[in-house]
């Protein structure tokens, strides 16, 4: 029964949810004169995406007819993301084909690509967008025909053509964002200026570099489906402070949901004040701030033999209950004993026994980003001590909380829980993703 299942993998992890209430970015700036060779597979929308250019872009710089006709072994040219040299006038017609025209130099393309077995309700529902408003941004024809490959355009969350000075470009990725997913912001000023900013009104930390800044958003999982705004503020050393909002449409994780029977007995195990202090206590570690990253490139998973026995995100309800919760991480199964590396390079932030949690290891990666492993038989690493990936830091357990030895790995950005899969996948700050 999957809810005795659940309980046995990892009951920690579903009674601390119950007190859980609450790029791909784009492309490389140059890339002059470069020019890709069609591999099998490959869709104009990825091309675009992994190159940071318009799909617009793409079809013009290469006359493609059909979008939907690319063949393996063509040779694309892949523009250049163009600098804005002159200012073109947001007035001019808005209509299809004159909009991807001028859209195309900077705007990040909010696209979709069509999946076995999608429906354009599917996709809409997903998108928390209306299928009219799907059908009209796209120009489909007929609805109920749908091309695996095929990209569609994401209406209401156009970028500027234009950006006002001191701001350059902003790029930002993966898009479409998850819930549960990390997004980077990459800023890209003209002159020097300070950076700073919100989404859905959260503040951001920039890490200031010589083109400007990056900063990494961890999108809730439990957040709406919609549209949010995300707002940058520039500040010349010289000058007025320029203020830019640009919408980020966040779309479903497709989380699972499942109720969890929890006997009585088990709830009672629980002294609610204890929780509340080691919930304290867990939210002050992952509430430091180093200034700079101390990983490079992707992340490792922590065992040598990856078996996923929970996701991440799963939305739980107990005893029949609302939804009250989510995983926070990712529950791995192992026997008890099995080494458990770092997936990154880290200062060792938490070395601890803890009540609900066991034995536990948190690893500060910098610039706000965390790692957690929770039930550890033994801990192998010191508080401050720093470690590199591939770095012995405990073993798999059954302590605390858990009725089974399984390892539960969760990552934060920025005091937010996001999916660590998508670490081991995408390499922060600089990887180009080429699929949503
Ligand atoms: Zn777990």
């Amino acid at each position: 029964m999957q809810a005795g299942k659940v309980i046995g993998a990892c009951l920690s992890c579903l009674i601390l949810l119950l007190l859980l209430t609450a790029p791909a970015v784009a492309g490389p700036p140059d890339q002059a004169g470069q020019t890709y060779v069609v591999q099998a597979g490959d869709t104009l929308s990825g091309i675009a995406l992994r190159f940071g250019v318009s799909i617009e872009a793409l079809i013009s710089a290469n006359q493609i007819p059909d979008p939907n006709l690319i063949q393996v072994g063509q040779e694309l040219r892949i523009p250049t993301p163009e600098v804005q040299k002159e200012i073109i006038p947001s007035s001019l017609p808005d209509e299809a084909g004159v909009h991807a025209a001028h859209t195309a130099p900077t705007s990040q393309p909010q696209v979709y690509i069509v999946q076995p077995g999608d429906t354009l309700y599917r996709i809409a529902t997903r998108f928390g967008v209306a299928v009219e408003e799907l059908v009209e941004a796209n120009h489909l024809s007929d609805p109920n025909y749908l091309q695996v490959g095929q990209a569609l355009r994401i209406p209401g969350t156009e970028f500027p053509t234009f950006y006002p000075p001191p701001f350059h470009q902003v790029q930002i990725g993966p898009l479409p964002i998850a819930q549960g997913q990390t997004l980077l912001v990459r800023v890209i000023l003209q002159a020097p200026a300070a950076l700073s900013g919100e989404f859905d009104g959260r503040p951001l930390h920039f890490l200031i570099t010589d083109w400007g800044g990056w900063t990494l958003i961890g999108i809730h999982a439990l957040q709406s489906i919609g549209v949010y705004s995300l707002v940058l503020h520039a500040r010349p050393r010289h000058g007025e402070e320029v203020t830019l909002t640009l919408p980020v449409r966040v779309r479903s994780g497709d989380y699972a949901t499942e109720d969890i029977f929890l006997p009585p007995e088990r709830r009672a195990l629980l002294d609610p004040k204890l929780v509340a202090a080691e919930e304290a206590r867990m939210k002050a570690v992952y509430a430091q701030l180093s200034p700079y990253p101390l990983w490079e490139g992707l992340f490792r998973m922590p065992v040598q033999e990856e078996r996923v026995t929970s996701p991440f995100g799963t939305r739980r309800s107990y005893n029949g209950g609302p939804v009250s919760g989510f995983h926070t991480g990712i529950d791995l199964g192992g026997e008890e004993g099995t080494p458990v590396y770092a997936p990154a390079r880290g200062r060792i932030a938490l070395s601890e026994t803890l009540a609900v949690r066991g034995n536990v290891v948190v690893i500060d990666h910098g610039f706000g980003v965390f790692s957690g492993f929770f039930h550890l038989s033994q801990l192998r690493v010191q508080h401050g001590q720093m470690v590199e990936a591939g770095d012995l830091i405990g073993y798999i357990g059954n302590t605390g909380l858990s009725s089974g030895p399984h390892l539960h790995w969760e990552m934060r950005v920025f005091g937010t829980a996001v999916d660590p899969l998508q670490w081991t996948k995408t390499a922060f700050p600089t990887e180009v993703l080429s699929s949503p």
